[in-house]
C-alpha cells in the first residue's frame, strides 16, 4: 500500500510516497501532489528506502549496558528524575531534544518540563540551526513568523541567498528557484558567501565577502536604499517604527567603505545594491551562514531592515525568508521547544502567557524564567548544576561546539538518559539509560517545513523490537512521575490539544493559531493534507503569506527596524591561529550520518571529510592536495584529508560537520569549534573559529575495499563506510605492523579456504598490494603506500558490482587501473545513477555543451538533479581549458 509521508531531512519538507511490496521491500518516490516538492526528491530523499534496515538499531531498553524491560527502564528514569528534582529543585534536570522529533513528541516533552517538572531547561539541537532567525523575527515582527512561502521564490525577480548553499542543503527548493529563473529571464540570483559553493554555479553574482561581515553589507545596503530613494515611505510610516534610528547611524556609510570592510570589489557591491534597489520583487533567503554567528540575530535584523524599509514583505514574490535546516525545527518552535519560549509561540517572560498556558494545561507549576540554552546547558551539566539530562533523537557529542567539553560533561553527569533509534552513537556511549525510539517510516505525527507548512509523517513499517514513539515514552515517564495530563489515546489526541492551545484566548493576538484543526477527528487527522499555519475559522485552508495587511504582532502592530552595530566574530584570528574555520553540510549527508551513512550510494559522492584550503594557504602550510592536515584550535585538534581549491576564500578553511566516531577516528570537527554564542539567540558561532593548519605527515597510507564489512585497525587516521557496491576503509598511520600481509588479511576477514591471494610487494619502497579472489570474483583488495598518492578507488570499487571479473581486469587488479580507456569513471558526481567525473568530462569533450545534453547522454542529473551544479562546473572548466588551448 502506498503511504504519503514527509522526508525526515531538511526543512524543505518534501512529500514522499512510500510503498511496501508483497515481499516487504520498500520503495520511495516524491509525492507529485505535495506543494513543497511536486514529486521531486533530492539524492538523500530518493535514498530513504536504503536507510530503513535494522542494522545498528537500538531495539530494547538498556540500563548501564544491560538489557532491561520497559517497566524497569521507565521506573528507573522516572524515579531518577523525581529524586533529583526533590533533592536539588526542578532546574537540576534538563531535556535536550531535537528538530528531528515530531511536533507531538515535542509538545509533550515541553509540557512535561515547563508545566509539570517546572523547569525551562529544555532546549534543542535547533538552537544550533535557526535560533538567530527566531530572535531576529521576534525583535522585528513581535513574533517568530516566516512571512512568505515557496511560491514567492518563483515569483521573485531577484533572489539573494545569504550564507546558504541551497544547491546542496535545500536541493529541491533550489531547483524550484533555478526552474523559475529559466522561465523568467528577468530573474537574477545573487549569492553572498565567503566560499564559492555549488549554489554559485547558477548565480548571476557572487559576493565572496569576508567571514562575519554580513551586517556591514546589509547596513550598507540599507544606507544605499535610503540614499537612492528606494524607501516605501507609506509602508514605513504606517507599518514600522525605528527606521530613523536604524538609518541614523549609517548616514556616512558609503559603498566604498562597505566594500572595503567586506573585502569585496566596490563595483560588485554597487551592482548588488543597485539590483536590490531597483527590483521590487526580491526575496532574501538566509540560512546557517547568517544564523551560526555570535552576532547572528543582528545579521538577521540587518536583512529584515532592508525589506521593511522597502515595504517588500507580505506581498507575492518578496520578503525575507529563513531556510530552516531541520525537518521539524519549525514544529519545535511552535510548541516552545526552545528554553526561552513557552508553548504555542507564547513568551515565558510574559505573566499573562504563563497564566494562560498553566490554566490550559491545568498544570501544578509553570516555569517562570528562561532555561539554559544548548551550550550553557552542557556547561551546567559539566559543573554539576544539572544532574540529570534526557537527550532525545540527537547526537550532541558530534554536533555541539567544543564537543569534547560536552563529552566530559556527560561523563560526570549523575543520570544521562538517551532515547534514540541507534544503539551506537558518540552520545549513546555515555548514557546510563538507553530507550529505543521509533525511526522514520515507523513514526506517526506532524512536521512543519520552512514555509510554515504542516505535513503528516505517516508510518508504513511496524515498530521493530520494543521501540516506542518518543511521545509515548515521555508520557509513560510523566505518569510514573505522578503527573496527570499525559493520558493521550494516540498521537491525534496530542495534536488536537496542541491546536486547541494555539487558539486558546488568542483572538488574533498571536501569530501561531491552529484553532480550526483542534476538532479534527482521528480520521481527519490521519488524512490531514499539507497546510500552512495559521489555520483558523477565517482561514480554514491555511495562510500562504503573513503581514499582508501591514500589521505585525508587536503591541502597536508595527514592525521594528532594529539599529545594528556590526560586531566582529567573538574570537579573532591571531598569529597562533591565523585561519578561519567554517563548518557546514555536504550534498549527500545529513547531520551526524545516522541514516544517510547507511545508504551506500550517498557515501560515493564524498567518502571522507576533507578540509578545503585556498592554494596560497595550503602552500604556506606545506599542505598537499590529498595529503593530511593537522587542524588545531584553542578547543581541539583533528587530522583531516586536505583539498586545495581556489573556490575557498584565502584565509578560510571549510570542513563538513557530519563525520563522527562511528565512521571515522578523531574527525568530529565540532571538537575544534569555539563555544562562542550570540548573546540574544544563544546560537553558537559554528562559522568562525580561529585555527592553525599544518601539514601532517604519516608514514603509511592505505585503502581497503571489500565485499564484506572491514575489520577496524589501530591507525592515526581511519574512515570507514559502505560506498557503492563495496565496503571501503581509508587508513594512515605511523606505526607499521609486523607483517603487512597478515594485516591486509585481517582487514578483509577472509579465511584461507579457497581464497586466491594475489600480491605485489616492493619492500624498499614500502608499497604493498593484495587482492583476494574467490571463484573468479573479487572479494577484497588492500593497497598500502608510503604517501597518499595511492591509485584511484573508483575502478577497483566498480569490480565489486560484477560477478567473475574479466581476464583483463584481473591482470590490472594490482595496477589499480583498467587497461581499457573509459573503464574508470572517476569520482562519482551523480550518485543516483553512479556517473563519474571522467564519464561526464568525456561527453563534454565529445561535444555535449550543456547540463541537459549530459542528462540525455548519461542520465546524470535527471533524477534528483542535485549534481547539476557540479556538471555545470565541469562544463565551465573544460570550456575554459578549451579557451586556453585554442
Ligand atoms: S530537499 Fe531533499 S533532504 Fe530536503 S526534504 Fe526534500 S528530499 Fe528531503
Amino acid at each position: 500500500m502506498a503511504v504519503k509521508t514527509t522526508c525526515p531531512y531538511c526543512g524543505v519538507g518534501c512529500g514522499v510516497i512510500a510503498e511496501r511490496n508483497a515481499a516487504g521491500l520498500v520503495s520511495v518516490r516524491g509525492d507529485p501532489q505535495h506543494p513543497a516538492n511536486f514529486g521531486k526528491l533530492c539524492g538523500k530523499g530518493s535514498a530513504l528506502a536504503e536507510t530503513i534496515g535494522l542494522e545498528g538499531r537500538l531495539l530494547e531498553p538498556v540500563i548501564d549496558g544491560e538489557a532491561a524491560s520497559w517497566d524497569v527502564a521507565l521506573d528507573h528514569v522516572a524515579e531518577g528524575f523525581s529524586r533529583i528534582v526533590r533533592q536539588h529543585g526542578p532546574d537540576s534536570v534538563a531535556f535536550y531534544v531535537s528538530g528531528q522529533i515530531l511536533t507531538e513528541d515535542y509538545y509533550v516533552v515541553n509540557k512535561l518540563a515547563k508545566g509539570f517538572v517546572g523547569t525551562a531547561n529544555i532546549d534543542t539541537n535547533s538552537r544550533l540551526c535557526m535560533a538567530s532567525s527566531v530572535a531576529g523575527h521576534k525583535r522585528a515582527f513581535g513574533s517568530d513568523t516566516v512571512p512568505g512561502c515557496y511560491e514567492d521564490l518563483e515569483l521573485a525577480d531577484l533572489l539573494v541567498l545569504v550564507g546558504s548553499n541551497a544547491a546542496w542543503c535545500h536541493p529541491v527548493l533550489y531547483q524550484r528557484m533555478e526552474a523559475a529563473k529559466a522561465r523568467n529571464p528577468a530573474c537574477r540570483i545573487v549569492v553572498i558567501d565567503p566560499r564559492r559553493t555549488a549554489t554559485c554555479e547558477g548565480a548571476d553574482l557572487h559576493l565572496a565577502l569576508r567571514s562575519g561581515s554580513d551586517s556591514v553589507l546589509f547596513n550598507g545596503l540599507l544606507a544605499h536604499l535610503a540614499r537612492n530613494n528606494a524607501i516605501d515611505r507609506a509602508f514605513v510610516q504606517a507599518s514600522t517604527t525605528g527606521a530613523e534610528a536604524a538609518l541614523g547611524q549609517l548616514a556616512g556609510q558609503t559603498v566604498s567603505q562597505t566594500a572595503d570592510i567586506c573585502g569585496l570589489a566596490e563595483g560588485t557591491v554597487e551592482l548588488f545594491f543597485d539590483w536590490f534597489a531597483r527590483t521590487e520583487r526580491v526575496v532574501t533567503l538566509y540560512s546557517q551562514g547568517v544564523n551560526q554567528s555570535s552576532s547572528g540575530a543582528d545579521k538577521v535584523n540587518a536583512i529584515l531592515n532592508c525589506h521593511l524599509l522597502t515595504g517588500r514583505i507580505g506581498r507575492p514574490g518578496m520578503g525575507p525568508f529563513s531556510l530552516t535546516g531541520q525537518p521539524n525545527a519549525m514544529g519545535g518552535r511552535e510548541v516552545g521547544g526552545l528554553a526561552n519560549q513557552l508553548a504555542a509561540h507564547m513568551e515565558i517572560e510574559n505573566p499573562q502567557h504563563r497564566d494562560l498556558v498553566q490554566r490550559f494545561w491545568r498544570s501544578p507549576v509553570i516555569a517562570d524564567k528562561a532555561g539554559l540554552k544548548a551550550v550553557d546547558m552542557f556547561d551546567a551539566i559539566g559543573d554539576g548544576r544539572i544532574k540529570a539530562v534526557w537527550i532525545m533523537s540527537t547526537n550532541p557529542l558530534v554536533s555541539l561546539p567544543d564537543a569534547d567539553r560536552a563529552r566530559r560533561a556527560l561523563e560526570t553527569c549523575e543520570l544521562v538518559v538517551v532515547s534514540d533509534c541507534m544503539r551506537h552513537t558518540d552520545t549513546t556511549r555515555y548514557a546510563n539509560v538507553l530507550l529505543p525510539a521509533t525511526a522514520w517510516g515507523e513514526k506517526d505525527g506532524t512536521v512543519t517545513n520552512s514555509e510554515r507548512r504542516i505535513s503528516r509523517q505517516r508510518p508504513f513499517l511496524p515498530a521493530p523490537g520494543s521501540a516506542r514513539a518518543d511521545w509515548h515514552i515521555v508520557c509513560d515517564v510523566a505518569r510514573r512521575m505522578g503527573f496527570a495530563g499525559f493520558d493521550y489515546a494516540d498521537v491525534a489526541d496530542i495534536f488536537r490539544e496542541h491546536a486547541a492551545l494555539s487558539g486558546f484566548e488568542n483572538g488574533g493576538a498571536r501569530d501561531f493559531d491552529l484553532s480550526a484543526l483542534s476538532t479534527l477527528d482521528d480520521r481527519a487527522y490521519d488524512a490531514l493534507a499539507p497546510v500552512q499555519w495559521p489555520v483558523t475559522r477565517d482561514y480554514p485552508t491555511g495562510t500562504p503569506r503573513m503581514f499582508e495587511t501591514g500589521e505585525f504582532f508587536t503591541p502597536d502592530r508595527k514592525a521594528r527596524l532594529i539599529p545594528v552595530t556590526p560586531r566582529a566574530p567573538e574570537n579573532a584570528t591571531s598569529r597562533d591561529f591565523p585561519l578561519v574555520l567554517n563548518t557546514g553540510r555536504i550534498r549527500d549527508q545529513w547531520h551526524t550520518m545516522t541514516r544517510t551513512g547507511k545508504a551506500a550510494r550517498l557515501m560515493t559522492h564524498m567518502f571522507e571529510p576533507c578540509a578545503e584550503f585556498h592554494p596560497d594557504d595550503a602552500r604556506k602550510a606545506g599542505i598537499d592536495d590529498g595529503g593530511f592536515a593537522l587542524l588545531s584550535s584553542a578547543w581541539g585538534r583533528m587530522v583531516v584529508r586536505a583539498t586545495v581549491t581556489a573556490e575557498q576564500r584565502r584565509g578560510c578553511v571549510f570542513v563538513p560537520m557530519h563525520w563522527n566516531g562511528e565512521y571515522a577516528g578523531n574527525s568530529r570537527i565540532n571538537a575544534l569549534v569555539n563555544p562562542a554564542t550570540d548573546p540574544v539567540s544563544g546560537q553558537p558561532e559554528s562559522k568562525h573559529t580561529p585555527i592553525q593548519a599544518e601539514s601532517y605527515r604519516l608514514k603509511w597510507h592505505a585503502f581497503v575495499l571489500s565485499r564484506n564489512e572491514i575489520e577496524r585497525a589501530d591507525a592515526d587516521y581511519w574512515v570507514t563506510g559502505r560506498a557503492g557496491t563495496c565496503w571501503r576503509m581509508e587508513l594512515a598511520g605511523n606505526e607499521r605492523p609486523v607483517s603487512w600481509r597478515d594485516w591486509a588479511r585481517a582487514r578483509l576477514r577472509l579465511g584461507d579456504a579457497d581464497i586466491e591471494w594475489i600480491a605485489y610487494r616492493d619492500t624498499s619502497a614500502g608499497r604493498y598490494r593484495y587482492a583476494a579472489v574467490l571463484d573468479g570474483r573479487l572479494e577484497g583488495c588492500v593497497f598500502i603506500a608510503p604517501d597518499h598518492k595511492l591509485v584511484s578507488r573508483s575502478w577497483l570499487s566498480s569490480l565489486f558490482a560484477e560477478g567473475a571479473i574479466s581476464p583483463s581486469a584481473r591482470r590490472s587488479l594490482l595496477i589499480g587501473q583498467p587497461r581499457e580507456a573509459g573503464a574508470d569513471i572517476g569520482a562519482v558526481v551523480c550518485s543516483c545513477f553512479g556517473i563519474g567525473q571522467r564519464q561526464i568530462s568525456a561527453e563534454i569533450l565529445k561535444g555535449a555543451t550543456d547540463v541537459e545534453a549530459i542528462g540525455r547522454r548519461l542520465k546524470a542529473g535527471t533524477n534528483c538533479g542535485a549534481c547539476k551544479p557540479e556538471i555545470h562546473k565541469l562544463l565551465n572548466s573544460i570550456a575554459k581549458l578549451d579557451g586556453l588551448t585554442a
